[in-house]
């Protein structure tokens, strides 16, 4: 049996005449940058997130940038930010000239842990702690970092909080929305994401009228009025082929989450009649988590699991295997081995399997069993 890590051609079959509807009115319109189609995107986006504006992008990434840039993040600033997430979080503190401090994340979420976020903070001395701008909590996997604490510490230090929302549409924190807590929200709709566009794509939340409009005029080179420039942007801009098609997705989102939640909960069970009790499973600690990954602790031989997984037809995926504080490009910011602990042992253990929507019951019994034979 075949069971990819994610199959998006067997989503596409479920909505291809649709899509096909809307991205031939773009090709009619030959309207292709910004646009009718966008804002559409925009409204609705920020309707799901609950938050007042919305404003589409070019990806997750450049949706990070823009927020920092927003933000008035740059040289000689500090951002604190988690060690154990995709390179785009801390890439993007770096491309505006500031310094990310990782501290290390919570075992079983994986998630910043504000705790040490705090010490971090107290740890530091005046003149450091002045240098501290932003805090970038990431919503790893598709649960919410633990936002309550998160704010509380940015509210009695002054600093802006940008949430990396980019794995977590939709999921939420104590009833609230990813993207509506902090000052910034940033999404991708890169395709492997549980609302992912056929191309690049990603979109910034916020509830400030002044953070919007800042956004949407970096977002054109920071042109107001057209060729007049008071700052420096960049182009930022989403097609309007990808909004026409994410809007048309955005209807079966949550139909998408629930099929992941109930796959999540059909793994507790077979991995519980399966005996496997050394494989540690998603902790949940925030009521809406909408498993962009389901994620498997392996603490022996997760890559000789992954290696016999593969052999048997099972797509894995290892999110992440070089913690952010020890990648050769960030060697000058001088952190070592064991500065963060609890990323650097899930490095090694953590396993990615597949929970796509379309998944069946067999496919998923098939990996259990799979996982099963690799332990006995
Ligand atoms: C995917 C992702 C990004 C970047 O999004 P792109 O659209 O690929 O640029 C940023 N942060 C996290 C946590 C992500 O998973």
């Amino acid at each position: 049996m075949k069971v990819p890590l994610l199959d998006l051609k067997a989503q596409y079959r479920t909505i291809r005449d649709e899509i096909l509807k809307v991205t031939e009115q773009v090709y009619e319109s030959q309207y292709f940058i910004l646009g009718p189609h966008v804002e559409t995107l925009e409204n609705e986006i920020a309707e799901y997130c609950a938050t007042q504006y919305a404003l589409g992008v070019s990806s997750g990434t450049d949706a990070l940038l823009i927020s920092l840039m927003a933000a008035s993040v740059g040289p000689g600033d500090q951002v604190i930010t988690s060690p154990y997430t995709f390179f785009a979080t801390a890439g993007s503190i770096v491309r505006v000239g500031a310094r990310p401090v990782f501290v290390d994340i919570d075992s079983e979420t994986y998630n910043i842990s504000p705790q040490e976020v705090e010490n971090a903070l107290f740890g530091m001395n005046e003149a450091e702690r002045a240098r501290v701008k932003a805090l970038m909590p990431v919503h790893l996997y598709g649960q919410c970092a633990e936002m309550e604490p998160i704010l509380q510490i940015a509210a009695k230090y002054n600093l802006c909080v940008i949430e990396d929302a980019a794995q977590a549409i939709g999921s939420e924190y104590d009833g609230k929305r990813a993207g509506s807590m902090g000052d910034f929200g940033c999404f991708s709709f890169f395709p492997s994401k549980n609302l992912g566009a056929f191309g690049d794509g990603g979109i910034v939340t916020t509830n400030s009228r002044e953070h919007y409009e800042q956004l949407k005029t970096l977002r054109v080179h920071g042109s107001r009025p057209k060729y007049y420039h008071r700052f420096i942007g960049g182009n930022f801009r989403l097609d309007a082929l990808q909004a026409a098609i994410v809007s048309v997705k955005l209807k079966y989102l949550d139909g998408w989450s629930r099929g992941r939640q109930e796959n999540a909960n059909n793994y507790r069970i077979l991995f519980a009649e399966a005996g496997l009790d050394e494989i540690q499973l998603p902790v949940e600690k925030q009521n809406r988590h909408i498993y962009n990954q389901f994620i498997i602790r392996v603490p022996e031989k997760r890559d000789e699991l992954r290696q016999f997984l593969q052999q048997e037809g099972i797509g894995t995926e290892v999110y992440y295997p070089v913690p952010l504080h020890l990648q050769e490009c960030f060697a000058y910011l001088d952190y070592k081995k064991g500065d963060c602990p609890v990323s650097e042992q899930a490095a090694t253990h953590t396993l990615a399997i597949p929970i796509y929507p379309e998944l069946t019951d067999d496919q998923q019994a098939y990996v259990v069993q799979k996982i099963k034979e690799f332990h006995v």
